[in-house]
């Protein structure tokens, strides 16, 4: 059964920062299932619990989540003075001035981006702390066939101004002039896979994300269209 602590439930519902609900908890004004609850901690039941700030009921709010395959041209950010943005593209939709990129993206980068407005799980998915793996398919310059770049796995890489955490490359194709790989990173550092690769003396050419965590990119999402996420991504992301 689906847990939450009171004042969460009510910051989360947007009734207020979780210093404000607490204010309002201690207050006396804030009952569950008609019985008054002074403790923040208090955990709700989120299936059956009626929680009720004087008197009337709390909805929580459904957030979204969407699934975006960015084009190449756009900058993930929320607004920007001069270049295009990647929420140009949900421009359409009624709450879209509450929604944000989770992560980054460089212009120049294609492939999966999260959008949302769940600030909770934005952070989450981005905090160096969890370490969420997020995988690249890149094309880059030379030919890797026959480097072994294993080790990197366990050490990471050294950058002219930053140790890289370990990383894994795997090799899909390669000719003389370009490789095609795929990069797995377990960090949001910007640039951070041309830097590396950049190091490695195979500069990229051409980069799309494909995965975050469990999130695969939906092969059959056209770029620059979004999808909301079903139920079980948004799980699996939780
Ligand atoms: N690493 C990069 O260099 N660029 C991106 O857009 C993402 C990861």
């Amino acid at each position: 059964m689906k847990k939450l602590r009171l004042d969460r439930y009510l910051s989360n519902a947007g009734i207020g920062s979780r210093k404000e609900v607490k204010l309002l908890i201690k207050g006396g004004r804030v009952t569950v299932n008609g019985v008054t609850i002074r403790d923040p901690s208090f955990q709700i039941n989120l299936e059956n619990d009626t929680v009720c700030i004087d008197g009337n009921p709390v909805i929580l709010k459904k957030n979204h989540y969407f699934m975006f395959n960015k084009p190449s041209g756009y900058v993930t950010a929320k607004e920007d003075r001069y270049l295009p943005t990647v929420m140009e593209f949900f421009s359409s939709l009624p709450f879209y001035k509450k929604l944000f990129p989770v992560g980054r993206l460089d212009i120049d980068t294609e492939g999966l981006l999260i959008v949302t407005d769940d600030g909770t799980l934005a952070h989450r998915i981005s905090h160096p702390k969890w370490e969420v793996e997020k995988e690249y398919y890149a094309v880059v310059k030379g030919n890797i066939r026959n480097t072994d770049y294993s080790r990197y796995e366990k050490e990471g890489i050294k950058l002219k101004d930053y140790k890289a955490k370990p990383f894994k490359i795997k090799l899909i194709s390669a000719s003389d002039e370009k490789s095609e790989i795929t990069i797995t990173v377990k960090e949001g550092k910007y640039h951070i896979v041309k830097r590396i690769m950049e190091k490695l003396g195979h500069p990229v050419l051409y980069l799309k994300r494909i995965r975050i965590g469990p999130i695969k990119l939906d092969e059959k999402l056209p770029t620059g269209e979004f999808r909301e996420f079903t139920e079980e991504e948004i799980r699996q992301l939780k």
